[in-house]
């Protein structure tokens, strides 16, 4: 580094920039989650879905506990009102 520049500051990822989010309290084992499902009826097109800022990471859940896949599932998936996919 040269003398007299300041280092850059570091990017935040994006578990950091998630990492204010409420997540939920519900287990996972008690609404029977799956983080992978060919159902047609998955975490990215739940209306309880969060994303994460980064589209591969993992998103979340207000109701369920932990990280949540978006091509997970659990009994207590609902569709999201307008039926558009992907709310992430
Ligand atoms: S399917 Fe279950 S875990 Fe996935 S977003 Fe909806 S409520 Fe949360």
């Amino acid at each position: 580094m040269l003398a007299g520049t300041a280092p850059a500051p570091a990017l935040a990822t994006a578990s950091e920039a998630d990492a204010t989010t409420t997540y939920g309290s519900v287990p996972k084992a008690s609404v029977s989650y799956v983080p992978r499902t060919a159902n047609t009826q998955q975490c990215e097109d739940c209306k309880f879905f969060i994303a994460a800022s980064l589209k591969t990471a993992p998103g979340h859940c207000p109701v369920v506990a932990g990280s949540i896949e978006r091509h997970g599932w659990c009994k207590l998936w609902s569709a999201l009102p307008n039926g558009t996919p992907d709310n992430g």
